[in-house]
C-alpha cells in the first residue's frame, strides 16, 4: 500500500484511543478538568455506565465564548505555556488531548460561562466538528455532556465490558477523587438514582463514611509523618505522606482497596502499593491485603507526570525515598495506634460452635510448615492405600467407598485431626475436609433445588461502597437462588432478610461481604460460574477454621461425613484434604529400613 499522511480525523480517533479507552476514562477526564477549573461542586451524571450519557457539571472558572471551539482543538491547553513548565505541573491536566480525544468520538455538548462573562455559550459537536454555536443564559461553569461515546468507533465499542463493571469503574473514579478533594463536593448519579455524595466540608474521614460506610471509616487509622529524616525547614525536598490506613483486622482478599494520591493525582504504582502491603508484614494473614487510602505530597519538579496519556502513572526523581517515606508512615500508624501482634503467637479459639463455627479471619492463619519432610500429599490422582481388616477392628473405626477405614486419634494444632488406617496415619486439615464436605452438601441442594435459607428476624443492614453496591446490586437475583434474600435499602445500603441455612452461625453482614468481596475478584477463570464462585465462598465462610478444638464426636462426623464425599481428597478450591504417612514411610524416618 502506497504511503499516506493520516486524515485528521483518523489521526485523532487513534489518539483517542488511547485517552480514552472506555467511558470511565471520559469520566476521568471530564472531573480532572472540573478540579483544575477551581470547582466546589461537581456533579457527575451517568446514564447506561457512560454509553448512553456522561454529564459532568461544575461551578469552576468556565470558558471563555471565543476559546470554547479551541478547547476541543489537539494539543490545545491553557495549562502549560512553555517547556519549563512541564518540569513542574501542578495541575492534572496539561496535554491538551482529553477533550479532543473525547469529542471525536462522541456526541458533545457543552455550556459555560466564565466568570467575566455576562452570557453563556453552548456549542455542540459531533466526531470532533462543530454542528452549532449560540449564546445562552448559564450559571458560572461548564456543563459537558457526551453522549453515544465510540458511536463511530465499532471496534472500541464491541470491546467495551459490561454497564456494570463500567458503572463500578466510575464509582472508584469519582469516590476515589473525592477521597483526594474533600473541600469540593461531589455527587455521582446512575441513571437518574444517587449512588454517591459528598459534603465538600474538607473533611478526608467524613468522605470515607461516604464511601466505605461508617462502620470501616471508624476502623481506620490516620497517618501523620512528616518525613521524619527531614527536618521541617528543608520543604524542597520533603516527602509528606498522610492518608489512612485499616487495621490489620480489616484486610481484604485483594490489593482493589488500596489507594494512591501523589499531589492530589489518582496514580497506581505497583511498588508504593507494595511498600504499604509490606508495611503490615507478619500483621496480615499470608494472601490477605490491607485497605488503604495514602496522599504522598511532595515539590511538583520531583515528580515526572508525563509519563503516559491517562496520567496514571508517575515518575519519581528518587522512588526509593518514596517508598521508604510510605512504607515507615504506614508502619508507624500501625505500630503507634494498634498493639502489634505477630500472627505466629495467636492462641487458637478454644471453643466451637458447632460446624458453623464464627468467621474469625484470623484463623486463617496457617501454622508453620512441619518441621521434617512429609511425602507427597494426597491429591486428587494419588492412591490412598485401601486397607482389607476391617473385620476386628473396634466399633469406633470409621468404614467408607472411598476412603481406607479410619480410626480418629486425635488433633493437633487444633487444625489437623489425625487418624489411623490401615497403612500408618492420616493428617486431615479440619478446614479443608470440612470445606468439601459442605461444598458438595450444598451442590446437592442447588442440583435438587432444596437450598435452605434462614430468615434473619431483624434483618440485617450492611453499607457497601459505591463500586462494591453496584457489583451486589447486580447480583441479587443470582444470591436470592442461594438462599440470600437481599434488597436494596437506601444509597449503597443494604438489607440482608436471609442467608443460606449453612451460614446461620455466621454474622449475616460477614457472610454477605465475603461474597462482595468473591465477586469483586475480577480475574476469575472464564470456565467458573459467577454461582460456582459464590458457593465456594460461602463453603468456605461456613466451614470450621483452623484453630477450633473439635471434640471427638465432632471429629468423627467430620471423618464419616468426608467418607460420603463423591470427591474426598481435595476441597473446592483443589487442595487437598489429607497427608498419608505409609507404616514404611514411617519406618524410614525411623532408620528400620
Ligand atoms: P488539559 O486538561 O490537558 O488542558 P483538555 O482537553 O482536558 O486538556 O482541556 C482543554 C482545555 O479546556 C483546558 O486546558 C481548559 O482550559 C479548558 N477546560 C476544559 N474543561 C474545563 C472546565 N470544566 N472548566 C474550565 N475550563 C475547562
Ligand atoms: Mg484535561
Amino acid at each position: 500500500m502506497q504511503i499516506k499522511v493520516l486524515s485528521e480525523q483518523l489521526a485523532s480517533q487513534i489518539a483517542a484511543g488511547e485517552v480514552v479507552e472506555r467511558p470511565a476514562s471520559a469520566v476521568k477526564e471530564l472531573v480532572e478538568n472540573a478540579i483544575d477549573a477551581g470547582a466546589t461542586t461537581i456533579n457527575v451524571d451517568v446514564r447506561e455506565g457512560g454509553r448512553k450519557l456522561i454529564q459532568v457539571a461544575d461551578d469552576g472558572d468556565g470558558i471563555a465564548a471565543e476559546e470554547v471551539e479551541l478547547a476541543f482543538l489537539r494539543h490545545a491547553t491553557s495549562k502549560l505555556d512553555s517547556a519549563e513548565s512541564l518540569t513542574a505541573i501542578r495541575t492534572l491536566g496539561f496535554r491538551g488531548e482529553a477533550l479532543a480525544a473525547i469529542a471525536s468520538v462522541s456526541h458533545v455538548t457543552v455550556v459555560t460561562r466564565s466568570r467575566e462573562a455576562t452570557t453563556g455559550v453552548r456549542l455542540a459537536l459531533e466526531g470532533g466538528h462543530r454542528r452549532s454555536q449560540d449564546n445562552v443564559g448559564a450559571p458560572q461553569g461548564t456543563v459537558i455532556a457526551v453522549e453515544n461515546l465510540f458511536y463511530n468507533t465499532p471496534a472500541r465499542l464491541k470491546f467495551l465490558k459490561s454497564i456494570t463493571t463500567e458503572k463500578r469503574v466510575i464509582d472508584e473514579i469519582v469516590t476515589h477523587y473525592a477521597l483526594a478533594y474533600p473541600q469540593i463536593r461531589f455527587r455521582l448519579t446512575h441513571d437518574g438514582r444517587i449512588s454517591f455524595q459528598s459534603s465538600g466540608n474538607g473533611s478526608v474521614r467524613d468522605v470515607l463514611v461516604a464511601v466505605y460506610g461508617a462502620d470501616v471509616a471508624r476502623l481506620l487509622l490516620s497517618i501523620d509523618d512528616n518525613d521524619g529524616h527531614q527536618p521541617a525547614t528543608s520543604s524542597q525536598s520533603s516527602i509528606i505522606v498522610s492518608g489512612f490506613v485499616g487495621p490489620p483486622s480489616l484486610h481484604r482478599a485483594n490489593r482493589n482497596q488500596i489507594t494512591l494520591f501523589v499531589n492530589g493525582r489518582w496514580i497506581k504504582d505497583t511498588r508504593l502499593t507494595f511498600a504499604i502491603v509490606q508495611a503490615y508484614h507478619t500483621l496480615l494473614p499470608v494472601g490477605r491485603y490491607p485497605m488503604a487510602v495514602v496522599f504522598v505530597t511532595m515539590a511538583h519538579e520531583l515528580v515526572d507526570v508525563n509519563v503516559h496519556p491517562t496520567k496514571t502513572e508517575v515518575r519519581f526523581r528518587d522512588g526509593n525515598r518514596v517508598f521508604g517515606a510510605v512504607q515507615r508512615a504506614v508502619r508507624d500508624a500501625l505500630v503507634v495506634q494498634t498493639p502489634v501482634r505477630p500472627f505466629a503467637q495467636l492462641t487458637p479459639t478454644a471453643n466451637v460452635a458447632g460446624w458453623g463455627g464464627s468467621l474469625d479471619r484470623q484463623a486463617f492463619v496457617r501454622p508453620n510448615q512441619a518441621p521434617f519432610d512429609l511425602p507427597h500429599p494426597a491429591g486428587p490422582d494419588v492412591e490412598i492405600g485401601y486397607g482389607d481388616s476391617a473385620e476386628d477392628e473396634p466399633a469406633t473405626l470409621l468404614g467408607g467407598k472411598q476412603l481406607p477405614i479410619m480410626r480418629v486419634v486425635g488433633q493437633v494444632g487444633a487444625s489437623y485431626i489425625i487418624t489411623e488406617g490401615p497403612d500408618g496415619l492420616f493428617l486431615i486439615d479440619q478446614h479443608a475436609a470440612h470445606e468439601r464436605i459442605i461444598y458438595e452438601q450444598f451442590m446437592a441442594a442447588q442440583a435438587n433445588h432444596t437450598i435452605a435459607s434462614q430468615g434473619l428476624v431483624a434483618g440485617a443492614t450492611i453499607q457497601l461502597t459505591p463500586a462494591q453496591a453496584t457489583l451486589l446490586e447486580a447480583q441479587i437475583e443470582r444470591l436470592a437462588g442461594l438462599g440470600f434474600q437481599i434488597e436494596p435499602f437506601g444509597p449503597n445500603t443494604f438489607m440482608v432478610r436471609a442467608i443460606p441455612a449453612l451460614l446461620s452461625r455466621t454474622d449475616p453482614v460477614k457472610a454477605v461481604l465475603s461474597v462482595v468481596e468473591e465477586l469483586e475478584q475480577d480475574a476469575q477463570p472464564l470456565q467458573e460460574t459467577i454461582e460456582a464462585q459464590i458457593i465456594k465462598r460461602v463453603c468456605k465462610t461456613a466451614s470450621v477454621k483452623q484453630g477450633q478444638t473439635l471434640s471427638g464426636q465432632e471429629m468423627e462426623a467430620m471423618v464419616r461425613q468426608l467418607e460420603a464425599c463423591a470427591n474426598p481428597h481435595t476441597c473446592p478450591h483443589g487442595r487437598p484434604t489429607m497427608i498419608h504417612l505409609s507404616v514404611a514411610q514411617l519406618a524410614r524416618e525411623f532408620g528400620r529400613m
